[in-house]
Order: structure tokens, then C-alpha cells, then sequence
């Protein structure tokens, strides 16, 4: 059996092997904490879960980086309107995505790092691009020089043309209207840091380099996102890294939206649905198994009857494991073994191609159907029965799997 994974750079499958046999570097982007999570980042990190879950499963050691993107603009404007620092309310929407993604199942990363506890870390990337021509200060900030980074443009695919577009913010005192702050100027009243270029904050895309060197070394093998991060944050992450090492990173993953009427669930859009509404309305192990129900790849439209039905799937799956382990009647007359080494095949193989969870858990859904049109099991059945379960639920993080 062999892993094909997709990788948004090379836009092709290739086989899945890690840079060191000592284990996988895998990086995840988190979430900007100006707001509680909404059913998209569900999505998002219960989809990267899977694809951390099974590289375990398959004996790689996965050590798993994901930040928390604690100062920005939305945060500060957010924290205004509210009346308190920027500092209170992200630390209020960190405990939340993690009691939230606790919920959903989702296994906490080995590290969880802050912009805001990495400024000097961010300050030397910076002096680093500089020193090496890659940027420029400017009237108190720092950009990034994009006309000198070979790989503008290898991870979206996109034309300088589109992109000078995309990027059409220009300031006064950059070089080029596609360059992107590093550090940017604090203005009066807002949290700042000291820098050798004046008071001032972090520019996101620098961040999440910094930090993931920082925690895994000079390279990575997967790095994963949504897709709305492939242009600009991961691009300009990549020609960040080109500056200081060759190829940074292997695996680039990216998945696609929950929409609502074909346009992107989004914060920004205004048209979301608050994860804890969800939590507190359906069963936690609905709502992650709804969500694995299409390949992370494709979009989803959102289908609030999902979940419901998705909790009366459940129940199904339970009796059916209960089945299996109580099980000590006469055997099914080879019947189980059979079922159990094509559920196994075909769980693999979908799991093999890119994480098809769709097709995961289209095969588990049968799995359970066979169970119960089993008459009696016995108990040797009952208790491979119960281990193909486990196995499932592991991967996929269900029934109650760690
Ligand atoms: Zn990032």
C-alpha cells in the first residue's frame, strides 16, 4: 500500500515518504483569534486531524506545529469595539477554539505558538531577509522584495499580471506595489514591539515561517491550509523561505470550503455558521463525521439536516459495535472474515488516495450495514469485528479513539 498525497506546488498526487525517517514535520496555519470559530475552520482542522491521524497510523511520528495569529487588525478593531486589549480577547478565542476543537475530537498539536511570544524570533527572519537582500525598510516597516524571489508565483500558479491586481494596496515606500510588510510601522495607540526599525508589529506571512522554524527546524514536510491561504500567505511564505533553504517544504495541502449558496462560508463574508452553536445543538461526533463525509478537496455546500441525519447514522454505528463486542453466539459461517478483509481493502485504499475520507466512510457505512445483517457472531468474530472499528476510529477520530 502506498500513501499518494496531493500537493498544491506540484499540483499532482505523488508518494507520501518524509525527508528523515525520524518523523513528519507537519505545520498547520491557525486560525487569526479576533473571533470564535465558525463551521469552515471545523472543517479545516478536522480534515488536517485525519491526514495527521493517519500518518500515525502508519508509523510516522508526526510532530505538529499550529499558530495562533494573536495580534492583527481585526483583532485590535474587534477588541476596541469591545472595550478591551487586543491581548484579552485573543486569549479569550484561544481557550474557545481549543474547548471547541476538543470537542470535535481534534487532536491538540505539540506545540501551539503565538505571534505575540515570537517577536524576537520574527525581528531576526526579517534582519536575516534584509541582510540577504530580500528586503527593505521604508519609513519605519519593512517589505518584502517580491521581484527577486524566483518562486513568485510556483505555488498558486498564478500571473504576475492577475497577482499585481490581487495586491493593489500600495503604500507609500515600497519598491514594488506587490510587496508585503514584514514589520509594519505601529500607529499611535496600538500594541507595539521594539525592532531595530522603530516600534511596530509583525506582517503575517513572516510569522508563520519564523515560528515554524523555530519549532521544527530550517524544513517541513507538510504544510496545510485552507485554500483562500494558497495566494498570498503561503506564496509569500515560500518565497520567504527561499532566502534560507532550498525546497522548505515537501507537501503543501490545501482544503477546499463549506459554502452557502455556492459562495465561501467566511468571517469576512458575514456568512457563517459559529461552530459552538453547532456544538451545543448536535452531537459533537455528528458534526466531525458530517464533515468527513466529502473529500477535504472539494467544496461542501452547508446542510444543516447533515448532522441530524448523520446522529441517527451514528446510533446505527454504535449498535453495531456493541454487537461486536458482545458478541458470543454460534460464528457467521466465514461470513465476518470476509467482510471484514474487504472492509479493511477498501478503507486503506480510500484512506491511500489523498485521505478520501468520502470514500472512507461511504465503506464504513457498509461495514455496519454487513454487521447487522449478520445473524449470530461468535466471540473470535466479534472481537475482529471490534478491532477493524477501532482501526477506523482511530484514523478518522471516532468512537471515542484518543
Ligand atoms: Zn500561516
Amino acid at each position: 500500500m502506498t500513501l499518494m498525497v496531493y500537493d498544491t506546488k506540484t499540483r499532482s498526487k505523488r508518494e507520501f515518504a518524509p525527508r528523515t525517517p525520524s518523523g513528519v514535520l507537519m505545520y498547520v496555519c491557525g486560525p487569526t483569534v479576533y473571533a470564535p470559530a465558525h463551521l469552515g475552520h471545523a472543517r479545516s482542522y478536522v480534515a488536517f486531524d485525519v491526514v495527521r491521524r493517519y500518518l500515525d497510523y502508519l508509523g510516522h511520528r508526526v510532530r505538529l506545529v499550529q499558530n495562533f495569529t494573536d495580534i492583527e487588525d481585526s483583532i485590535i478593531r474587534t477588541a476596541g469595539q469591545h472595550g478591551i486589549k487586543p491581548s484579552e480577547l485573543a486569549e479569550m478565542n484561544i481557550r474557545a477554539f481549543l474547548d471547541d476543537m476538543d470537542r470535535l475530537n481534534v487532536r491538540r498539536a505539540e506545540v501551539y505558538p503565538r505571534v505575540t511570544e515570537h517577536i524576537p524570533e520574527i525581528v531576526a527572519t526579517v534582519k536575516g531577509l534584509i541582510d540577504k537582500g530580500y528586503a527593505y525598510a521604508a519609513d519605519g516597516s519593512v517589505y518584502f522584495r517580491v521581484g527577486k524571489a524566483k518562486s513568485l508565483g510556483t505555488l498558486s500558479h498564478r500571473d504576475i499580471r492577475t497577482m499585481m491586481v490581487d495586491a493593489a494596496q500600495t503604500t507609500g515606500g515600497r519598491e514594488n506595489p506587490l510587496d508585503f510588510a514584514l514589520w509594519r510601522k505601529s500607529e499611535e495607540g496600538q500594541p507595539s514591539w521594539d525592532s531595530p526599525w522603530g516600534e511596530g508589529r509583525p506582517g503575517w506571512h513572516v510569522e508563520c515561517f519564523a515560528m515554524s522554524t523555530k519549532y521544527l527546524g530550517p524544513a517541513i514536510d507538510v504544510h496545510c491550509g485552507g485554500t483562500d491561504l494558497v495566494f498570498p500567505h503561503h506564496e509569500s511564505e515560500l518565497m520567504i523561505s527561499e532566502a534560507f533553504v532550498e525546497n522548505w517544504c515537501d507537501f503543501w495541502l490545501h482544503n477546499a470550503f463549506i459554502t452557502i449558496e455556492q459562495e465561501k462560508m467566511s468571517k469576512s463574508l458575514g456568512n457563517f455558521v459559529i461552530l459552538r452553536d453547532l456544538l451545543s445543538n448536535y452531537n459533537p461526533e455528528a458534526i466531525r463525521l458530517c464533515l468527513l463525509k466529502e473529500h477535504y478537496r472539494k467544496n461542501v455546500e452547508y446542510d444543516r439536516d447533515c448532522f441530524k441525519r448523520t446522529e441517527e447514522e451514528l446510533a446505527h454505528v454504535h449498535e453495531a459495535i456493541e454487537k461486536a463486542k458482545h458478541a458470543e453466539g454460534p460464528p457467521s459461517g466465514g461470513k465476518a472474515d470476509a467482510v471484514v478483509r474487504s472492509t479493511r481493502t477498501r478503507f486503506f485504499k480510500a484512506m491511500d488516495d489523498d485521505f478520501d475520507t468520502a470514500d472512507a466512510v461511504h465503506v464504513m457505512l457498509q461495514f455496519v450495514e454487513a454487521v447487522h445483517e449478520m445473524g449470530s457472531l461468535s466471540k473470535d468474530e466479534g472481537a475482529q469485528i471490534t478491532a477493524t472499528f477501532d482501526d477506523i476510529g482511530k484514523v478518522l477520530g471516532l468512537f471515542g479513539a484518543k
